[in-house]
């Protein structure tokens, strides 16, 4: 397991939620945090062992559940988002030492019947987590500058547009 990363993150084990990440020096808003990894696989590939990150239409980013970036816990009012586009997460605002680093699961999944249910605690959550066209048309309005490339309305998938890198 990854312990440290460039930019001032590290894993942490949290009271209520699993593991989390957390910022151990300030980030400044618009810093690039992470680009997610793993391997690509289609749905009917995916393995119940696997931690598994939806980037396309039946495309999945997949790992074994020890990357840094598997340990980003979801909130309905989070610090960080796909603001490209592509499945890399940057601060969307200033984040504090110690701060734990969160983004929003809806803003990946386009699969319907998947819920979570959420305690992130913010004003604006939303009780369960589901997948993007599960959400409520102004849910999806407030989220759509943070959501991966291919749920945005006109735009290419972000297959063809980034050409994901396999590991
Ligand atoms: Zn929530």
């Amino acid at each position: 397991m990854q312990p440290m990363h460039d930019i001032g993150l590290e894993i942490r084990h949290t009271a209520d939620r699993g593991r989390g990440l957390f910022a151990t020096r300030p980030i400044a808003a618009g810093s690039l945090l992470m680009e997610m990894k793993g391997w690509l696989a289609k749905g009917s590939e995916l393995q119940v062992s696997w931690l598994c990150l939806q980037v396309d239409h039946d495309l999945w980013l997949c790992s074994n559940g020890d990357l840094l970036d598997d340990c980003g816990n979801h909130s309905c009012e989070p610090n960080a988002g796909f603001v490209d586009g592509r499945p890399v997460l940057f601060a969307l605002r200033d984040v504090e030492p110690g701060e734990e680093i969160t983004w929003d699961y809806s803003t990946s999944l386009s699969e319907t019947g998947w819920a979570l249910d959420c305690r992130c605690g913010s004003p604006k959550c939303r009780g369960v987590v589901r997948g993007w066209f599960e959400l409520q048309n102004e849910e999806r309005d407030r989220l759509m500058p943070i959501a991966l490339r291919y749920l945005r309305p006109g735009q290419p998938s972000s297959r063809v547009a980034f050409s994901l890198r396999e590991r």
